[in-house]
């Protein structure tokens, strides 16, 4: 059986071998550890490791394990399915924010944020939804400018950046299709976005080769570096409706 260091160094490596083929240095690429599922525990050991950025999904087991690991100095992501009556504890606690699609959210994240963390913007990126699924979180694509727009000027929040869960497909060439959207559409922004604009927040554990090669900076991973989660199906994001 392999410890989680060695899953992780392979894993690494599979990473820098698709940061190299995608042109870049090995720094351009964060691994964000998706923990939601795990315990205080196993993250402890991911981080002894050497990650540092995590990513959970829901509040109520989020907070608990942070205040676990406040020793830690860790770095929080909330990539999960944002409700109104939740901004709150997540300008609070977390330092990112993966999936803002609303605008009225915007800036009730931006007031509490000032109010709570003055001198710390939230991390922001804008949820896309890439391939315009009629449950699914997100703005369309062809809305990213209007958005901007009304955000841009907000202080308490700082625009990172886009992210986005595709719809799972098998072909990888489809797949690269789909991040390329993506990432197309982080660059014809960029002259409106601002100077923080830097994110763009895609791959998971099964396409995150193929996001790499299409410029992501930012890829998000659970069982590729925990194993599988229990009850996965359940846990799909693909089910995430607001
Ligand atoms: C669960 C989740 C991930 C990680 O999924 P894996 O397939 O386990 O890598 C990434 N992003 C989001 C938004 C998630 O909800």
């Amino acid at each position: 059986m392999h410890s989680i260091q060695q899953q992780l160094d392979n894993l690494q490596a599979k990473i820098d071998q698709a940061v190299e083929r995608s042109g870049r240095n090995p720094q351009a690429v964060t691994l964000l550890a998706v923990s939601k599922t795990r315990t205080a525990q196993e993250i402890r050991a991911v981080a002894a490791w050497g990650l540092r950025n995590f990513g959970e999904n829901y509040l109520q087991e989020a907070l608990p394990k942070m205040a676990h690991l406040a020793d830690m100095g860790l770095v929080w992501h909330f990539i999960g399915a944002l409700q109104s009556n939740k901004t709150r504890d997540i300008c609070q606690h977390f330092h990112w924010l993966h999936t803002l699609d609303r605008i009225k959210v915007a800036k009730r994240l931006s007031a509490q944020r000032l109010e709570l963390h003055p001198r710390s913007p939230l991390n922001v990126c804008i949820q896309i939804n890439i391939d315009r699924e009629p449950q699914k979180a997100g703005i369309p694509p062809e809305q990213l400018p209007d958005f901007l727009e009304e955000v841009i000027g907000l202080k308490g929040i700082k625009l990172r950046g886009l992210m986005a869960i595709p719809k799972p497909v098998v072909d990888p060439h489809h797949r690269r299709q789909t991040f390329r959207a993506l990432s197309d559409l982080f660059e014809q922004v960029i002259p409106m976005a601002g100077s923080d604009w830097d994110t763009l927040s895609m791959g998971m554990s099964a396409d995150f080769v193929e996001a790499i090669l299409e410029g992501a900076t930012l890829i998000r991973l659970g069982t590729a570096i925990f194993g599988p989660r229990p009850s996965q199906a359940r846990q799909s994001p693909c089910a995430d409706v607001h």
